[in-house]
């Protein structure tokens, strides 16, 4: 059974010209294998109505087939070039296949700051090298004093096309020249450096801000610090940043940790010690009668995380020391406390 061009496009048998190409460029942005990733049923409708179209946008093959004299298989002789009835019908392809961009390598590096930074944030200079912009050409890749001329491999005009025989008919692809990338010109001289590459190895220098309440290794992104390319984007750095270890203090989330050793007799009594913190020393209270692994909170004197700026707590762990040599003295004095303590029961 003959194809119903008609029913394909959707159009009425007595459609004017105008309407079927409408119908056609409708339908053809809809099932271009472009934009249905080569899914099989789509390039089936594709090559439907584009036979139809070509068909009934031709007045004489029109003619011939209202007349019930054309036949399946019309193109016998030779499929016509779907892609090229497309690009007719749009007035050149609205679907260019253009070259993946290629992407410069990402760079790693490491800053270290200390506990006290963490609390306020920082910038800290970073030196690293990486491919980059020539600086002898300024990335244009040309010997500086030197001119362009047109680019040999596409003529001028920044583009190549490629034809391929497939079994819908001859594809056309559209490719962003390779030598010029797409400019339509070249050096005249390659720059001496950068050999028309563009890009060279450099040093640079970057200002890193550090946020405060930054955790030990969490990584920064600069995009676009990293490696460059031609014709590319440039990768990015990745700044991992380094809490040093604080002698005293041991950090967990926003709060601070630390050892405090008294002597058993202030543990008993109780006493005020002089504390460090990142503020500067304050003074704890230490009850009478603190037990050995008790854990006293100095609130806000911890840091800050990136979830709050709330600050947390100093938590002081005590530690209690037994005395190891006693004088005549003290060894009496204790006796006479033990003697207390069992009339004490
Ligand atoms: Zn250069
Ligand atoms: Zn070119």
């Amino acid at each position: 059974m003959p194809t119903d061009y008609y029913e394909v496009l959707g159009v009425e048998p007595g459609a004017s010209t105008a309407e079927i190409k409408r119908a056609y460029r409708r339908l053809a942005r809809k099932y271009h294998p472009d934009v249905n990733n080569g899914d099989p049923a789509a390039e089936q409708k594709f090559k439907q109505i584009s036979e139809a179209y070509a068909v009934l946008s031709d007045p004489q093959k029109r003619r011939q087939y209202d007349r019930g004299g054309l036949h399946g298989d019309w193109f016998s002789g030779g499929m016509p070039d779907i892609f090229e009835i497309f690009e007719q019908a749009f007035g050149g392809s609205p679907f260019v296949r253009t070259q993946q961009r290629r992407r410069g390598r990402d760079i790693q590096a490491e800053v270290t700051i200390s506990l006290e930074e963490v609390l306020t944030g920082t910038s800290q200079p970073l030196k690293y090298r990486r491919i980059g912009h020539c600086p002898h050409c300024d990335g244009s890749g040309r010997e500086p004093g030197t001119g362009t001329r047109r680019c040999p491999t596409c003529n001028g005009t920044g583009q190549i096309r490629q034809q391929q025989r497939t079994f819908m008919g001859i594809m056309t692809t559209v490719m962003v020249c390779p030598d010029c990338g797409g400019q339509g010109e070249v050096a005249e001289q390659l720059c001496q450096i950068c050999a028309g590459q563009g890009v060279a190895e450099v040093d640079e220098e970057v200002e890193i801000s550090i946020p405060a309440g930054i955790a030990d290794r969490q990584e920064l992104v600069l995009r676009g610090a990293g490696d460059a390319v031609s014709q590319g984007h440039s990768g990015d750095l990745y700044v991992v940043v380094r809490v040093q270890p604080h002698e005293l203090f041991e950090r967990k989330g926003r709060d601070l940790h630390m050892n405090l050793t008294i002597s058993f007799i202030q543990a008993a009594l109780g006493a005020t010690m002089t504390i460090p913190t990142l503020d500067g020393e304050v003074e704890l209270q230490i009850p009478p009668g603190t037990q050995p692994g008790t854990a006293l909170r100095l609130v806000k004197c911890g840091v800050v995380d990136m979830d709050s700026p709330q600050r947390g707590d100093l938590i002081v762990h005590i530690q209690v020391a037994v005395p190891k040599h006693l004088t005549a003295r003290q060894r009496e004095l204790l006796q006479e406390f033990a003697a207390e303590e069992r009339n004490f029961q």
